[in-house]
């Protein structure tokens, strides 16, 4: 069973289902109302962290992975009108001179588009069952509290409680798991938190593509320059001929909450072309605002003991700045892992015994490199909250500064850096 229905719980939910004869997955919002065609009509409360409308792009190695896991789906994605974007010819990126054809491709569509995608293959091609509306609350454990059985869930329209049996449940419930609660409430130690919070801030925007509109780019990055320049702006093209427009900043900086502040927000980036594009364009939705989005990572694998049967990834154990754009890629290597521990178990399938334990551990060792590289960008700006790692820390910084300077004029650095 996985608790959470999206990125990180869909990709696990296909894993499983390689190794289980019954996958169910439990998810608390309605699934039917995710209609990936529509783009926001009202703004979520302030300070609320909702992805369902943002654009989301999987790096190209969390492509290949997903590719893997789920044949065809790019030209699904394609069918449906999300672009595809070659990186290293459609994205000019400022300073970076060279633009070249590789096959380095990935898709940019809304993150509702990409949810259902895969939640519908999962449906078709591999029996996963899904039960929307439903809030697990509990998790329920064997008589001698080592091992977890099932769970506890409250359904929508029905006040009484149910339970569900299951031999291994997996919480993808996001940032806001509260397994650590749950677990101390079983008389299981928690994990340790580290957060590191560069006060990253997003307003999105979604435009009406203007017709006819010539640009030698698909998609446009104006970036920020540390440790001065904090303002970012990027437009991405979505399915339905649409622009989504992020802008972001770091620190204290304040973000537009409105069509009249995201203009002159758009208007103070290093370069015009970012505004000037959509100065007469058509906005689609309201603008909305993303706070609090921090690094924060959960041991899990530090702790003592955990229940045998239980696993816990995605957001849910790392959640990443977003700025980066590893966080699907990560929950991808996170399925991955997954599927190499249940691969090394014993059989029979009932017999999970290690399997918590060890994943955990190999989740948290394939964690490290995309930590290093969240973390040695957040610092580059002073006001950046949190415990510094020290040494690796440095030679991260010193390393992609090499790379991102090697770049400039060298076609092979660049595919490299972007493939990996
Ligand atoms: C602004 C923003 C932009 C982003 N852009 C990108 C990008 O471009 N590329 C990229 O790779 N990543 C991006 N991400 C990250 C990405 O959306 C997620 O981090 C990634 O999909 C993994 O999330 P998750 O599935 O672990 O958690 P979540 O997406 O948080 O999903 C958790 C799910 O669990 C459900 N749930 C919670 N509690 C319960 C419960 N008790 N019972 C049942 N269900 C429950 C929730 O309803 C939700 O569906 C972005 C994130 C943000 C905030």
């Amino acid at each position: 069973m996985v608790i959470g229905g999206s990125i990180a719980g869909l990709m696990a939910a296909r894993i499983l289902a390689d190794h289980f004869e019954t996958v169910t997955v439990v998810e608390r919002d309605s699934l039917s109302n995710l209609n990936p065609s529509c783009p926001p009509q009202k703004p979520e409360p302030n300070g609320d962290i909702s992805q369902a409308n943002n654009v989301h792009v999987p790096l190209a190695q969390g492509q290949r992975i997903l590719e893997h896991l789920f044949p065809g789906l790019a030209i699904e994605l394609s069918l449906v009108g999300a672009p595809k974007i070659n990186w290293t010819a459609d994205c000019p990126v400022l300073g970076v001179g060279i633009r070249f054809q590789a096959d380095l491709a990935t898709h940019t569509c809304s993150h509702r588009l990409f949810e259902w995608s895969l939640r519908r293959r999962l449906i078709d091609h591999y029996g996963v069952n899904f039960l929307e509306s439903c809030q697990v609350t509990q998790l329920l454990l064997d008589e001698s509290q080592a091992a977890v059985t099932g769970v506890q869930l409250l359904t929508q329209n029905r006040s009484q409680a149910e339970r569900l049996s299951a031999n291994l449940v997996v919480d993808a419930r996001g940032c806001r798991s509260s397994l650590p609660q749950w677990l101390e409430t079983l008389g299981y130690p928690s994990p340790e938190e580290t957060a590191i919070n560069s006060f990253l801030g997003y307003s999105t925007c979604w435009f009406k593509q203007p017709q006819n509109f010539q640009a030698d780019w698909k998609v446009l990055m104006i970036s920020h320059k540390p440790p001065k320049n904090k303002r970012t702006g990027v437009i991405y093209p979505v399915e339905g001929k649409r622009w989504v427009v992020v802008l972001s900043s770091v620190g204290e900086d304040s973000f537009p909450t409105d069509q009249a502040s995201f203009l002159e927000f758009a208007r103070s980036l290093q370069s015009p072309l970012l505004y000037e594009a959509i100065k007469d364009a058509t906005a689609l939705s309201p603008v909305q605002t993303y706070r609090r989005i921090e690094n924060r990572r959960r041991h899990y694998e530090k702790l003592s003991r955990l229940p045998e049967g239980l696993i816990a990834l995605g957001d849910a154990v790392c959640a990443f700045n977003p700025f980066y754009g590893q966080k699907m890629t990560v929950a991808a290597l996170g399925a991955l892992t997954l599927d190499s521990c249940l691969k090394q178990k014993a059989q029979p399938t009932e017999n999970l015994t290690g399997v918590s334990k060890r994943f955990q551990t190999e989740l948290a060792s394939t964690l490290e490199t995309p930590w290093l590289i969240a973390l040695s960008e957040d610092f580059r700006w002073s006001t950046t909250e949190g415990n510094q790692p020290g040494s690796m820390l440095r030679l991260m910084n010193q390393y992609i500064n090499q790379v991102s300077k090697s770049a400039i004029d060298r076609p092979g650095v660049w595919k490299c850096s972007i493939r990996n």
